[in-house]
Order: structure tokens, then C-alpha cells, then sequence
């Protein structure tokens, strides 16, 4: 099955998920709007320090998902103590800070998903960061739900930094939108566009800033990349959407879902990389865990379970 057969596959069985062009909406400077209580929590890793950013959450149904029925999906939640008919997943963006440089990983979804995400940027402000301290998005990949915050009305939202992105999302994003998903395709090409004198394409395992190495994790999209911070003997895999429905996923990892451009990519992919953290112990941090969606993977009877990272008490 082609790549884009696969693709139009997956759009069509996600239309039900809200996606606003980024054009289309005159409320797009509205991103900023905190949740009542900030939802940010700073991990320190070493002498730098990952802050967790709370976007909001969206509802993943049984229906975005390949290989799971509604059964399936319903069992999975109860085990999990979750309400199958109300399950949100999160959506989270992670701001990284190693000596004075801040950075983010992914910019939550803005104004182009509709009112259930646009919180990062409230939370982001709520740590005492401006949208002009941020010296480098890194781009786990081009959906909107990572990057729709990245722009406003067109404009890059943040003015001074460097957009990281892996050459094979840049390539496939620029390309024709197939029916049906020219939204998804119109937000990439502008957030390409209004980044374009400081884009800066990485293309495998490349170490992106002092601490930071790229980790390619292609399936989910051609190019979705995680991002390994590592100081002192501390390190965090930011894996991205490695996994979307913790309950589910967890469980079984070869469930696919709708967004997967190359679902078996993504399936391979995942079983490669929850094998990985396993046996190396790494701790990881999830785009679409619940929030704050840092933890360690362990093996669990046929699957995996995510044990939770320590609440970081201040010292
Ligand atoms: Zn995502």
C-alpha cells in the first residue's frame, strides 16, 4: 500500500477530530489563554532542566485507531481506570533550559485545533518565558497539534528562534496535500514559510545544541524525531507521539492510528523503541501522555506499563 493511499486512509478516519486552517480563524492571537492554574512542571536533568507544557487535551476514540476494536478499546480503558466514552489524550510541549538558553520542544497546536489546545503558550509565559527568549523550536514533526502554536495569523510566533526539523518531514510536508488533508498540509508550508530564513534541517541522529541529539523515529510521520537531553549521567528521551493512547498503546503497541502516515512504520518503530527504553532504563517524556508524561517503561504481561517519573519537589 502507498504511502499516500495510506495517508488518505488515515485522514479520513480522523475528519472527525476539529482542525482549523490556521488562516481560517480570526482568534489565532488568542493562543495565549492560561489554564486557571499554570500547568507547567520543571524537571531538572543534570544542569538543564525539561518544564513539561500543557497544551489541553483531545479525545481519541476507538475509532482513530487501527488493530483495536471497540471492545478492545473499552476493556483497555477500564483496565486503566479511564472512561472509554470521555478519554482526552494529552498534548504537551516541553521547554528546555541549559544555561541561558531556552528552548522548546513542539509548540502545542496554537489556534489551529480549536479551543480544547492553544494552553502552551500561557503556560510557557506562566514560567516566566517570553516567546522572544526561545532561541530554538525543536519540531518533533509537522502536525498541528505540534506545531499550530508555532504561528500566528502567518507570523512566526517565536521572532528570534531557530526552527530544528528533520529534512523528511520538510520534504513530505511541502509536497502535494492529498484530498482531504490540505489542512494539515497548508499549516506545515506555513510554519516552513514563516521560519524560512532560520530553518535548520537535521537529517539523522545529529546533535542539535549542547546536550541535545536528534532521534529519528519515522512511521508516524517521515520525519517525527525524538529528542535525547542528556547532562551529567541524567538523560530524557522526548519520544513524541511514540504513543498516543497511553492505555491502549502500552498494552498493545502494534495499535495504529488514523495519523500515521505509515502506520507498519510506526508500529516497528514503536516496538524498536519501547524495547530500547526498557532495556536501557531511560526515562522518557510523551507529547500525548498525561500530563506531566515523563516516566520509565517496563515490560508488563504481554505489553509495557509506564511507571511514573517522581513529582520533582523543589529541593
Ligand atoms: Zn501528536
Amino acid at each position: 500500500m502507498s504511502t499516500r493511499r495510506q495517508f488518505l486512509a488515515a485522514t479520513a478516519a480522523t475528519a472527525t477530530l476539529p482542525l482549523i486552517p490556521a488562516t481560517g480563524r480570526a482568534g489565532s492571537h488568542e493562543m495565549a489563554k492560561p489554564a486557571a492554574l499554570p500547568q507547567a512542571l520543571r524537571f531538572p536533568v543534570g544542569d538543564m532542566a525539561i518544564t513539561v507544557l500543557s497544551d489541553g487535551a483531545i479525545p481519541i476514540g476507538a475509532n482513530a485507531l487501527q488493530g483495536v476494536d471497540q471492545a478492545g478499546y473499552d476493556e483497555l480503558m477500564q483496565e486503566n481506570f479511564r472512561d472509554p466514552a470521555t478519554f482526552r489524550a494529552a498534548v504537551n510541549g516541553f521547554l528546555i533550559e541549559s544555561g541561558d538558553a531556552k528552548m522548546l520542544v513542539d509548540a502545542g497546536g496554537g489556534g489551529a485545533m480549536g479551543d480544547a489546545l492553544g494552553r502552551l503558550q500561557g503556560n510557557l509565559t506562566a514560567t516566566g518565558t517570553k516567546p522572544e527568549d526561545i532561541s530554538m523550536l525543536l519540531v518533533t514533526h509537522l502536525h498541528p497539534d505540534h506545531v499550530g502554536g508555532a504561528v500566528a495569523d502567518g507570523a512566526a510566533v517565536f521572532p528570534n528562534a531557530e526552527l530544528v526539523v528533520h529534512e523528511a518531514d520538510r520534504a513530505f510536508w511541502s509536497g502535494d496535500a492529498p484530498e482531504g488533508s490540505e489542512n494539515f498540509f497548508q499549516l506545515a508550508q506555513g510554519v516552513l514559510g514563516a521560519y524560512g530564513d532560520r530553518l535548520k534541517v537535521i537529517n539523522g541522529e545529529d546533535d542539535v545544541a549542547s546536550g541535545i541529539a536528534a532521534m529519528p523515529l519515522p512511521g508516524h510521520t517521515p520525519g517525527h524525531t525524538g529528542y535525547t537531553i542528556s547532562s551529567g549521567d541524567q538523560s530524557v528521551l522526548i519520544w513524541a507521539d511514540i504513543v498516543h493512547v497511553a492505555p491502549v498503546q502500552f498494552a498493545r503497541p502494534d495499535v495504529t492510528i488514523g495519523f500515521d502516515v505509515d502506520p507498519e512504520q510506526a508500529a516497528a518503530t514503536r516496538a524498536r523503541i519501547l524495547d530500547r527504553v526498557v532495556a536501557d532504563k531511560m526515562m522518557i517524556a510523551g507529547s500525548h501522555i498525561d500530563f506531566p508524561g515523563m516516566g520509565h517503561v517496563i515490560k508488563h504481561q504481554d505489553g509495557y506499563r509506564l511507571v511514573n517519573a517522581a513529582y520533582p519537589y523543589p529541593a
